[in-house]
């Protein structure tokens, strides 16, 4: 046995359709995980402890104590200090592997900074919660010829497909648009597992191993249930008219097709993203706050406690307004408190 095969990665080097060689791949690759929720915890950890070279950790929220059933990087500590998650899962995998990059980045993904954050990928592991930002993700990726892993878990029921620009179907060839508010069953009515996230975690980033040694992607969207032990592929051709990868129409990139306030799933939250992007001291606004509510600032954000509402802010703006689904109501409250 030489030394990479006894060494840290051994058990996986001796995986024959990795090997040595595959091994190496991986040491040079870069990865981007857009979302660190129940997904995102999972697959960060395996692709770290895999030994991807440089990691790229994106996440727009902050841990909670509700996230510890499913959000398997994170601890009651974390909850506690509300640390963003970004931070708090780019210091747990620091811990666990020193022999790799990560970066992390408290950033909500939108049309106005995805190419940024998925330049220099070799693979982009979708670990989001909305089909709005999977849709901007197959958009960004193609663009920029990045293969990308979408991803998503609901109950008991997950789906995984690789898609690879210019391979394979993209997700729009499957998800023709949006559908309306509330037309899609969310984790907020159905709930979750932690049981299915981390099983499609587990197989998404099998998917992104044998991206990464340079195999194939496999075929097909595949869906399983957890609960019912069921596992089934479905298969479309790319569509000449896909507005995506056929017509080449990026309506999520360019911004015509996406709206700047999310309710986010499972919160009784409304998350709200400024036009222009700003810079606001947060410690002097907190200062201000405590006047019309209990604010407080922890060196990375802003919370601000008034009317049965949390208002949660970060340094550029972006807000979550916790206690409301209704997108007017949180507009209204951020506007009264944070101002245009
Ligand atoms: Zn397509």
């Amino acid at each position: 046995m030489d030394g990479a095969a006894a060494g840290r990665y051994g058990k996986q080097v001796l995986f024959r359709p990795i090997g040595i060689n595959g091994q190496a791949k991986i040491s040079a690759a870069t990865v981007t995980i857009i979302g660190l929720g129940a997904l995102g915890t999972v697959s960060s950890s395996h692709l770290c402890r895999a030994g991807v070279g440089r990691l790229k950790l994106v996440d727009r929220d902050f841990v909670e104590i509700g996230n510890l059933q499913r959000q398997l990087l994170f601890d009651e500590e974390d909850a506690l200090k509300r640390l963003p998650k970004a931070v708090a899962a780019s210091e747990k995998l620091k811990k666990t592997n020193s022999e790799i990059v990560i970066e992390h980045e408290i950033a909500d993904v939108e049309p106005r900074n995805v190419e940024a954050l998925v330049a220099e990928s070799d693979l982009v592991i979708d670990a989001t919660d909305n089909l709005e930002t999977r849709f901007l993700i197959n958009d960004a990726c193609l663009k920029n010829e990045i293969p990308w892993i979408y991803t998503a878990a609901l109950g008991s029921t997950g789906v995984v497909m690789s898609i690879v620009p210019g391979q394979t179907p993209c997700l729009r060839c499957y998800i023709d648009r949006l559908p309306p508010a509330g037309a899609i069953a969310s984790c907020d009515t159905e709930g979750v597992l932690s049981m299915t996230t981390a099983a499609a975690a587990s197989l998404q980033c099998a998917e992104a191993l044998r991206l990464l040694v340079g195999l194939k992607p496999t075929e097909g969207m595949l869906y399983f249930d957890v609960w019912e032990r069921s596992f089934e592929t479905f298969y479309i051709d790319r569509k000449d008219d896909c507005p995506a990868c056929g017509l080449g129409k990026y309506e999520f990139l360019d911004g015509t097709a996406y709206s700047f306030t999310t309710v986010l799933c499972g919160r009784n939250a409304v998350q709200i993203q400024p036009p222009a992007e700003s810079e606001i001291d947060l410690e002097l606004l907190a200062d201000r706050l405590q006047q019309a509510g209990e604010a407080s600032y922890n060196g990375f954000l802003l919370s601000f406690k008034a009317e049965g509402y949390e208002l949660v802010l970060f340094p550029n703006g972006r807000a979550i307004i916790r206690g409301t689904t209704d997108e007017a109501e949180a507009r209204n409250l951020y506007a009264r408190y944070i101002g245009t």
